[in-house]
């Protein structure tokens, strides 16, 4: 069991990324607590992880709401015991546009899930691992957060940013043993990718991009999740770990 002993919040951990990145962890012994908008999926997560003997729970949580981060971080010591680990998965997958059609209510709603929220969850996280000892920050932002898309102005921005905030929790909270990473996937089947996906152009667009002529699966970004949630990452921090299939690697 390589997450014997954890406690980890997933947010967005109902869908895609974030629902493989539960299971998985909950597969490897850590307690996990779903923070997500959606309670229908999130709560069907949950019981289909209990059933299987796993500690799994959820809780709607809107990460852009720090009144919904405080409650959920509550939750999670109160069910858990402590927060080990905490996955900033949660993003709004929709108002991709270019700058100049972008509505100002989009971008802002862009920066408040995508970037705000991970800054909150974070920020309510930390007291909590420097109490215990120690803990790991996983931000999952994008490769969109380190070279350019078009049509993704807000998106873009709002990764970009998250790997910029990975890297100063890194270095403001390292004496404290807490470790802080992003993961940047590149195009990845998930249902928040699905509808573009169902232009066959786009689904030839992903695969062309990766080296390895496919779209990548969520256990796949979960795994590098894993890692970094372990021990086994115990001198990983700061970095940005890029998980694309080698679509930047050209
Ligand atoms: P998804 O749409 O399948 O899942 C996203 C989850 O986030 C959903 O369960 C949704 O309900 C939840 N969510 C949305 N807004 C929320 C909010 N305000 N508060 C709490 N939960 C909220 O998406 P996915 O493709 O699995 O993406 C997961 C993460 O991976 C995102 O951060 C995304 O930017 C990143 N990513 C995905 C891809 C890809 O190709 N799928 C590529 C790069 C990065």
């Amino acid at each position: 069991m390589r997450l014997k002993d954890k406690s980890a919040i997933v947010t967005g951990g109902a869908s895609g990324i974030g629902e493989a990145t539960v299971r998985r962890f909950a597969e490897e012994g850590a307690a996990v607590l779903i923070a997500d908008i959606d309670a229908e999926l999130g709560q069907a997560v949950a019981k289909e992880c209990t059933s299987a003997g796993h500690s799994v729970s959820f809780m709607r949580t809107d990460v852009s709401k720090s009144e919904d981060i405080d409650a959920c971080v509550k939750r999670a010591l109160e069910s858990n015991g402590r927060i080990t680990t905490v996955v900033n998965n949660a993003a709004w997958m929709s108002g991709f546009k270019i700058a100049t059609e972008t509505l100002e209510m989009e971008w802002e709603y862009a920066m408040a899930v995508d970037l705000k929220g991970p800054f909150l969850m974070s920020k309510a996280c930390i007291p909590h691992m420097q109490e215990s000892g120690g803990g790991s920050v996983i931000n999952i932002a994008s490769v969109g957060g380190l070279v350019g898309f078009a049509g993704y102005a807000a998106y873009c921005t709002a990764k970009g940013g998250l790997v910029q905030l990975t890297k100063s929790v890194a270095i403001d909270y390292g004496k404290d043993n807490i470790r802080a990473n992003a993961i940047c996937p590149g195009f990845i089947r998930t249902p928040g990718t699905a509808a573009a996906l169902e232009e066959p152009e786009i689904e030839k667009m992903g695969r062309d991009m990766s080296v390895l002529d496919r779209l990548g699966e969520p256990i796949e970004i979960a795994n590098a999740a894993l890692f970094l949630a372990s021990d086994e990452s115990s001198f990983v921090t700061g970095t940005t770990l890029v998980v694309d299939g080698g679509w930047t690697v050209r």
